[in-house]
């Protein structure tokens, strides 16, 4: 079956007794037994809850996975990933990840002696070059946040399985193109994260993250550590995925669609220097894009010729709303230097470009000249 059938069809009828179109949100820490030695297949709700199970399975068939384990939120989601590693353990990430990726290894895995090194994943060299005997991981962000590098995930996992004395994981995280657009694990990457708070879920309205793997060892291992620390998703905010998801291919075009109308509408006016968005003809990396994707996203990042101006766009704008995160039906505009990458150095920003005249755009599914004019707006003085 296509994309758009497969989505819609996410936890169908669960509930098999009643048959239940929409997946009953199963509101129970624990399951009666038939009798000694026996299970219905759940016993407690942290290790499984039907309504978890089904959007798990929903996600890991979007992704073309093994399997698929829902978490509290996107970062509960990377630190079971980071949790597959020991002490003395090398991993690579993309030097522009999300700012809490950032956070989470500079601040806490690295005490804990993971050590880590952040590289242009844009750059093959530069992945090839970082990886040393101890390296286990490369875990890259395509298009990155919120430069819109595009990294070839191809290549960075025929890098991995060269001769190196251990075979190294490649962990994509998917949230910015969602399995609509993107697929990892088809290109050959061993596992796939996402904030479920963004695309998948769509409305801006629940914190989750999901974790898909692509063969069964990692599949054993991610459900150890996610039924030994217990960061699972409930069952309510479970449900609300399962039903944003269902219309995660509509929403996904609408997006896209707005999203290349704004990027070309910026990119004439008089006060912007740069637009990224990896859809422009002119965009780095264009060409790996087409070939590993099947289209762009919903999110772009636009530099303005004036320190000054951001701080007036975001008290101006009025479809756009001033909030951090992404991938809701709602446009967002975001401030990366002071919200999200506010715990990279600064040094790290400035030589990233990450700078005080860059703005980043979740582009929502209203109609395109709505949010056209309200940036024309914001923008003039
Ligand atoms: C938001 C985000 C995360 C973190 O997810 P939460 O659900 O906020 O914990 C991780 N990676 C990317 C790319 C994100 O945008």
């Amino acid at each position: 079956m296509k994309f758009a059938t497969r989505v819609v069809q996410a936890g169908l009828v669960t509930d098999k007794s009643t048959g239940a179109i929409s997946t009953p949100i199963y509101q129970t820490a624990t399951f009666r037994h038939p009798a000694l030695g026996q299970s219905t297949g759940f016993d407690y709700s942290r290790t499984q809850n039907p309504t978890r199970k089904a959007v798990e399975e929903a996600v890991a068939n979007l992704e073309e996975g093994h399997a698929g384990f829902a978490f509290a939120s996107g970062m509960a989601a990377i630190t079971a990933i980071l949790m597959l590693y020991r002490p003395g353990d090398h991993i690579i990430l993309t030097e522009d990840c999300y700012g809490g990726t950032y956070r989470i290894l500079d601040q806490l895995f690295t005490q804990l002696g993971l050590a880590a090194t952040f590289v242009d994943t844009a750059n093959l060299e530069e992945v090839r070059s970082a990886i040393r005997a101890n390296t286990r991981a490369i875990l890259v962000e395509t298009p990155t946040n919120p430069l819109m590098k595009i990294a070839d995930i191809r290549s960075i996992v025929s890098i991995a399985r060269e001769n190196f004395s251990h075979p190294l994981d490649i962990i994509v995280d998917n949230t910015f193109l969602s399995p609509y657009f993107q697929r990892p694990l088809t290109l050959g990457a061993d596992m796939v994260i996402h904030s479920g708070s963004k695309y998948l879920s769509g409305h801006n309205d629940v914190v989750c993250g999901i974790v898909v793997t692509g063969k069964p060892c990692l599949s054993e291992r991610i459900g150890f550590i996610q039924n030994a620390t217990g960061s699972i998703l409930g069952p309510q905010d479970s449900w609300l995925l399962l039903r944003g998801l269902k219309t995660l291919a509509l929403r996904m075009r609408e997006h896209q669609e707005n999203a290349a109308k704004v990027a070309n509408w910026l990119k004439k006016h008089p006060h912007v220097t740069a637009v990224y968005y990896p859809g422009l003809p002119e965009h780095p990396g264009k060409d790996i894009q087409e070939a590993q994707a099947s289209g762009y996203g919903g999110m772009l990042s636009f530099a303005i010729d004036h320190p000054g101006l951001p701080q007036q766009i975001l008290r101006k704008v009025k479809v756009f709303q001033f909030a951090e995160s992404l991938g809701g039906v709602e446009s967002l505009i975001t401030f990366p230097s002071v919200q999200t990458h506010a715990d990279m150095p600064y040094e790290m920003r400035k030589r990233l470009g990450i700078n005080e005249c860059l703005l980043r755009v979740s582009v929502g599914i209203e109609d395109a000249d709505d949010l056209i004019a309200d940036l024309e707006q914001a923008l003039s003085k």
